[in-house]
């Protein structure tokens, strides 16, 4: 089963949970066990796991990642966007959950988040639900 859905984000740089979308999809399908995979269409947003007790920490790691790639750098693409695309690359663009009795398996701090790093924009989630 495959569904998809759009989410906007709000800013240059944001996180949005993408954790009680996926959990109800995993729902509908009505399996009872399986992988969940959640991949992002697009080369300037991307998918990560991560903490989901204290949003301070997000602020940091987009913070580390402007350090890490600079907005204005000595960049060759033709857009002004070059690092959203190395925020990306470094994200990745697909995360796999497994699930059982219907519910994904995530640890107490773990929820599944887009990355937005050119934003605001809409974006697309893909996600694909297989035993
Ligand atoms: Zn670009």
């Amino acid at each position: 089963m495959i569904k998809q859905f759009s989410v906007k984000t709000r800013s240059r740089d944001d996180w949005i949970d993408l954790t009680a979308t996926v959990r109800q999809i995993i729902r509908e399908s009505e399996l009872d066990e399986g992988i969940a995979t959640v991949f992002i269409p697009h080369t300037t947003a991307g998918v990560t796991i991560q903490e989901n007790a204290d949003p301070p920490l997000r602020t940091d790691i987009t913070r580390v990642l402007d350090q890490v790639f600079p907005w204005h750098g000595a960049y060759q693409h033709c857009e002004d966007n070059a690092a959203a695309h190395m925020k990306t690359c470094y994200m990745g663009n697909s995360v796999q959950v497994v699930f059982q009795n219907g519910n994904p398996i995530l640890g107490t701090w773990q929820n599944i988040f887009l990355c937005e790093f050119d934003g605001p924009r809409t974006r697309n989630v893909v996600v694909r639900v297989a035993e």
